[in-house]
């Protein structure tokens, strides 16, 4: 084994670092140092492997209890022990229910390896990698400013996926060694299981039905023949999407195993506030400040449109607190179909707060002359 590094060092991270913080610095220094960037190929092992600890929950407190050899390292042999987790995922193999498989190979990608689970994760993926296999979906948050949503935008975010391991290949095994036939199945992956009066056969717990085990794991990716990898993706937001909506990006997930297909990336888009506008769907609603006097006697004024227009709106006399005028067409554009969402003007009724002699002078004597017409105002609740 090598001399005892300290992953908290290696990261240049506190002890007490928060996980952001850890995989801030993960991702700076695993740019800086990946081999095919021209970085030093030790060195980003060294990142991988205190990464892999400190931001996994359980990992690093048996790290900081235990140090590296309980923390993180997978002891020889153990990566094929065939835990429970393996061992489940198998029996769905050998239905081969396709999708079902895809689900669990989701899950056991989403876990991330923790104690117990990764081990049984790297049971299991040596035999994803026995056949192609679909890589995991992958889904991130995006906000954009309310003119992108308006107009589309083109914006490069980094997303951590995972690739191959660049030191084993992808083969899991520590470089120069490769998996072995596994001993106790004969590399069928199946063993035999006496009940009463049936026999049955079942995947192997060694192996977890792959018929081969890796009895020195690659110290990079530790037998999962995996590592993850900040990588840059450019994002065409299209025109039109909404706040809260969800795009799919076929084929721009992880990558598939084995020449299986790649997985989606889902961009999950969010809208910035805007000083005068917010969305609802494609409509843009705007609230409309108009005194009493206009509310009563009615007015045109000019408003703003979505994306830098103008336009006149006819305040009808009469128009209540609260009423929405709609312009039709003059929302944002639809993301799926034709045509634009309407902007919906809602009227704010702004009632005079500080009155001259004068003002409440005329406002008395409106009060008097409206004096009939007011009359039966609160009737209905009298
Ligand atoms: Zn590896
Ligand atoms: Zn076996």
């Amino acid at each position: 084994m090598a001399p005892s590094t300290n992953y908290y060092d290696v990261l240049g991270v506190k002890k007490d670092a928060t996980v952001d913080e850890i995989k801030k610095a993960f991702r700076r220094l695993a740019r800086k140092h990946h081999p095919d960037a021209g970085g030093d190929e030790e060195r980003f092992k060294e990142i991988n492997e205190a990464y892999e600890v400190l931001s996994d929950a359980e990992k690093r407190t048996r790290y900081d209890q235990y140090g590296q050899y309980f923390g993180g390292q997978v002891p020889p042999g153990y990566g094929g022990a065939g835990a429970p987790g393996g061992f489940g995922y198998q029996s769905v193999q050998v239905g081969d229910l396709g999708d079902l498989g895809d689900i669990f190979g989701n899950l056991f990608g989403g876990a991330g390896g923790g104690g117990a689970t990764g081990v049984g994760f790297g049971g299991a993926g040596q035999a994803q990698r026995a056949r192609p296999h679909r890589g995991r979906d992958l889904q991130i948050d995006l906000t954009v400013t309310f003119d992108q949503a308006l107009e589309g935008t083109s914006t490069k975010v980094e997303i951590d996926r995972e690739e191959a391991c660049p030191t084993c290949g992808g083969s899991g095994a520590k470089p120069g060694t490769s998996p072995v036939t596994c001993p106790t199945c004969q590399g069928s992956g199946q063993v035999a299981d006496s009940q009463g009066l049936f026999g049955f056969s079942r995947p192997c717990p060694r192996c977890g039905g792959s018929g081969r085990i890796i009895e020195e794991p690659c110290r990079t990716c530790r037998g999962a023949g995996k590592v993850v990898r900040p990588k840059p993706v450019t994002i065409n937001v299209p025109a039109g999407v909404t706040d809260g909506g969800k795009l799919r990006f076929k084929g721009k997930g992880e990558s598939g195993v084995d020449g299986g297909p790649p997985g989606d990336l889902y961009v999950v888009t969010h809208i910035s506030p805007h000083k005068v506008f917010r969305r609802d769907g494609a409509d843009v609603v705007m609230d409309l400040p108009i005194s009493i006097t206009e509310a009563a006697l009615g007015t045109q004024v000019t408003i703003p449109t979505p994306g830098g227009g103008k336009a006149k709106l006819k305040v009808p006399e009469g128009t209540q607190d609260g009423k929405v005028l709609r312009l039709k067409g003059k929302g944002a554009p639809r993301l799926k179909g034709t045509g634009h969402g309407d902007l919906k003007v809602r009227i704010v009724v702004d009632v005079p707060t500080h009155l001259t002699e004068r003002q409440a002078e005329l406002l008395r004597e409106f009060a008097e002359a409206r004096a009939e017409d007011d009359a039966g105002l609160r009737e209905h609740i009298a």
